[in-house]
This record gives structure tokens, C-alpha cells and sequence, in this order.
């Protein structure tokens, strides 16, 4: 199988599918991962605790948008810190909770794009066969 582009597999992360060949979604739920992808078989989980470091990308991002709109409202619009502390907070636990899925699928993607032996033992697509008349 050949590597797609980098927007390529994070596109297909993006709409939670498998980043490697996008013919299968990663997920059955909210929260529940297919093992493997059902249509290249890729192993989502690569090894225990592999989806840790998605933590990073969704601290990272939440920080990013904790941080913008903190300047933003504070210093911008004025707006008092007693108003801005628990709406964050709960702003914090509903975006993390639903960019779960997205941070997995980002990790996985970004490990598509660097390490090329993930399309090392994929065999090429085969076509469809076709009735062969007797
Ligand atoms: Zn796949």
C-alpha cells in the first residue's frame, strides 16, 4: 500500500477513519474503538498505552482555546474572573470529553504520517473478481 499524503491521513482522521487506507471507521461509539481497522486490519492500539500520548493533543489544544479566550474576555471584553473560572472549567470537561475520539485519531494519524513500516505489510486493494463464464 502506498502512503497518502499528510493531509490525506489527517483528513481521514479528522472524520474518524482509520488514517491508513479511510475504508473504516475507528469507532462504534462514543467512546468504544474498533480493535482493528476493518478494512486494512491495522491495529489501532499499537502497543498498551499507545493512546496516552493523545492526552497531549487534547491538553494542548484546550490550553490553546483556555488561553485565547481567557486574554480575549478578560482583557478585551472585561469580563470578571469569578464569571470566566467555572464556565472554563466546565467548558473544559465537555471539550475534552468530546474531542476524545478526535486527539486518538489525531495520535494515530500523526504516527501514520512519521513511521512508513505502517504501510510496509499492507498488500495492495485487490479489484473485485469478476464472474468468469464457464
Ligand atoms: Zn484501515
Amino acid at each position: 500500500m502506498q502512503r497518502p499524503s499528510g493531509s490525506t491521513i489527517t483528513l481521514r482522521a479528522l472524520r474518524l477513519q482509520c488514517p491508513r487506507c479511510g475504508g473504516a471507521p475507528m469507532f462504534r461509539g462514543l467512546f468504544q474503538m474498533h480493535e482493528r481497522c476493518a478494512h486494512c486490519q491495522l491495529k489501532f492500539e499499537r502497543e498498551p498505552g499507545y493512546f496516552l500520548g493523545s492526552i497531549y493533543i487534547n491538553y494542548g489544544l484546550a490550553a490553546l482555546i483556555i488561553t485565547v479566550a481567557w486574554i480575549t474576555l478578560r482583557f478585551g471584553y472585561k469580563v470578571d474572573a469569578k464569571l470566566l473560572l467555572p464556565a472554563f472549567m466546565v467548558f473544559l470537561v465537555v471539550f475534552q470529553t468530546l474531542f476524545f475520539r478526535y486527539a486518538r485519531a489525531l495520535w494515530l494519524a500523526m504516527d501514520c504520517r512519521i513511521d512508513p513500516s505502517l504501510y510496509a505489510d499492507v498488500p495492495e486493494p485487490q479489484a473485485e473478481p469478476t464472474d468468469v463464464a464457464p
